[in-house]
């Protein structure tokens, strides 16, 4: 039955079923989850560098419509978010962490765990941004320690297109209220009053594409029959091999930062464009994409860079596949 949708995806993040909501996309979750917290003016929202261009936008919209201060975390030496520096910057107007796991345009992994033990000591509402790293890093949300967590399906997860999911720590629940409430979310139980649900599905709406839900459910039963930990190892070490054969080139540059590195490789060129690295990949039947300047400008702008040629590598990837996509490389330098 559909209800296996809310088990599976539970089981991904080590949550309860009641803690799951499903959405047409990351954005969608992660927008309800950030609206549904009683913003006032003079609040802070603290978050990292690497925020995805959609969560800024809704950042800057809180500035306008709430008077509400953005703070953004630097990174430390690895260029991970500083959990250091974070504990100097949360204080009694703190009232929402929001952080990236693993942003579009790196192979970085922040430290997402170690935020949540400050959320929890501050007893601070923490979103957690996990778009890219559901389907390929083991999430448990109990160790991370966070209220909320967005993905998508269409990523790692490999589910349809326009579809989406929203955990919401039980505990939480009764502290936040959904802008959209309608009645699937809420019971319009006397004239003039409503009760909203009792579950994470007060995120949800009446009407969703259920064939849609159901491929993501499928998805994401796969990744659990195969193992998430087992997924892990694969890619970082394919990963890995790729990043140690790109430090071969004298005319490639690996981009990725930080210290744990996911199964994001991005690489430039000094001889060509991501734009252009990527038509001829394409003309060799070869998928990659180019994360550029807008959609992570904080952590884009640090750095000096317009774009990035990024390579995704899943469990299913072969080290056969790495070494036809660097002689490919090796071709187009010569
Ligand atoms: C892709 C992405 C999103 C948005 O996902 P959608 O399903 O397109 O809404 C959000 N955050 C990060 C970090 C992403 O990479």
């Amino acid at each position: 039955s559909i209800n296996a949708f809310y088990t599976e995806i539970a089981q991904l993040l080590n949550a309860e079923p009641e803690e799951i909501a499903y959405t047409e996309s990351a954005t969608v979750a992660w927008v309800r989850a950030f609206f549904s917290i009683d913003f006032k003016i003079g609040d802070e929202i603290i978050c990292d560098h690497t925020s995805y261009a959609s969560n800024y936008i809704a950042h800057l919209q809180a500035e306008q419509r709430y008077g509400t201060k953005t703070v953004v975390i630097p990174a430390n030496d690895f260029g991970e978010t500083d959990v250091e520096a974070l504990k100097t910057l949360v204080s009694s107007k703190t009232k929402l962490i929001s952080i990236t796991h693993m942003p579009t345009n790196g192979g970085l992994v922040n430290p997402a765990e170690r935020i949540g033990e400050i959320a929890k000591e501050y007893n601070i509402f923490y979103l957690l941004d996990a778009c890219q790293s559901a389907g390929q890093y083991p999430l448990d949300v109990k160790k991370i320690g966070c209220d909320f967590l967005s993905s998508t399906g269409r990523k790692y997860l490999r589910g349809p297109r326009g579809t989406g999911f929203l955990y919401a720590n039980k505990r939480r629940l009764n502290e936040i209220t959904p802008l959209n409430l309608d009645l699937h979310s809420a019971e319009w139980n006397s004239i003039n009053s409503f009760q909203q649900r009792n579950s994470a599905k007060k995120f949800e709406t009446w009407e969703s594409n259920i064939a849609a839900k159901i491929g993501l459910m499928i998805a994401a039963k796969q990744i659990n029959e195969i193992g998430i930990d087992r997924i892990w190892n694969r890619v970082t070490e394919v990963a890995t091999y790729l990043r140690d054969e790109l430090s071969k080139f004298n005319e490639i540059t690996v981009q990725d930062i930080g210290k744990l590195k996911s199964g994001i490789v991005t690489f430039t060129s000094s001889k060509f464009t991501p734009l252009e690295m990527k038509k001829y990949f394409t003309e060799n039947k070869i998928n990659t994409v180019t994360p550029t300047l807008s959609g992570t400008r904080i952590d884009m702008e640090n750095r000096k860079l317009d774009a990035v040629l990024r390579s995704s590598i899943h469990y299913y990837n072969t080290k056969e596949e790495i070494d036809t996509f660097v002689s490919l490389i090796k071709q187009l330098h010569k």
